[in-house]
């Protein structure tokens, strides 16, 4: 592989509940309550190039830019307007006012654009709002974005993430794929996917359990591949420790990840 041009940051990896929940004492948020390598924030990432990409803000979006010594940000992608994934927005409002001095440019489908309109309000002045249609692609600091539908309600998106090196999907929120976008993601060198269940999957319609995501990526023959947005807790708790011996048959080409996980794309 030719040498990479971007970093991809796991800014976080859990489902929206996040490992440990506060209210939860099952092994898996216990092993995250004494190993901080195994707890994990809401799901989004960081894609570094000359500019800063955020795709999502979760939730701690303030504490994970801090952590990975990020200061400035120069777009934010979304793929849909769940809390877990746009929470971490009013984090931009005085980044905007203080530092950047113009408005952050925002992509998204026109719902999610609604959604973000209506729960921030009060700092819209601090978004340059863009809409994307399904299928559309941008291009942003040498990196091209393809807004592929997720299965998820209203109109979440997954990105097709593409570099002059690296083809990457990033679905953190899906249910099965439908089959024009699994035309997309032929010879992926990254598959980074929802593994929101261990054992039964409680929202077949709407996410991925860790087998499921197992079988999507030997579907895909990505090269790589790596689970996200888990709950390590639904239904069946598991370890971190648990779940890479689950995943330690396929020779490194399907991991997990976790937070702060940084990879050249
Ligand atoms: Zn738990
Ligand atoms: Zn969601
Ligand atoms: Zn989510």
């Amino acid at each position: 592989m030719s040498e990479t041009t971007h970093t991809l940051t796991f800014l976080g990896t859990g489902a929206s509940c996040g490992v440990p929940s506060f209210y939860c004492g099952c092994k898996a948020c216990d092993e995250a309550r004494q190993n901080p390598l195994a707890a994990r924030d809401c799901s989004d990432l960081l894609i570094s190039g000359t500019q800063n990409t955020l795709i999502d803000a979760a939730p701690e979006l303030r504490l994970q830019l801090i952590r990975e010594q990020v200061g400035s940000i120069d777009q934010l992608v979304v793929t849909h307007g769940h809390f877990d994934h746009i929470g971490g927005i009013p984090q931009l409002e005085y980044y905007v006012k203080l530092r950047a001095g113009a408005p952050v440019p925002v992509y998204a489908g026109q719902q999610t654009m609604e959604t973000i309109k209506r729960q921030f309000g009060f700092m819209i002045d601090a978004l340059d709002l863009n809409q994307l249609a399904v299928f559309q692609t941008i291009e942003l600091d040498g990196v091209s974005y393809t807004a592929l539908p997720a299965t998820h309600g209203g109109d979440a998106f997954g990105y097709l993430i593409r570099t002059s090196v690296t083809k990457a999907a990033y679905f953190p929120d899906t249910g099965p794929l439908p089959v024009e976008v699994l035309a997309y993601l032929d010879d992926l060198d990254l598959l980074i996917v929802d593994s929101t269940f261990c054992g039964r999957n409680w929202m077949p319609h709407s996410h991925h359990s860790v087998d499921e995501a197992v079988k999507l990526s030997q579907q895909l023959q990505a090269k790589k591949t790596y689970l996200t947005h888990l709950s390590m807790h639904y239904d069946t708790p598991t370890t971190l420790v648990e779940l890479k011996r689950q995943l330690s048959g396929y020779g490194g080409a399907i991991q997990v990840a976790y937070d702060g996980l940084r990879i050249g794309i």
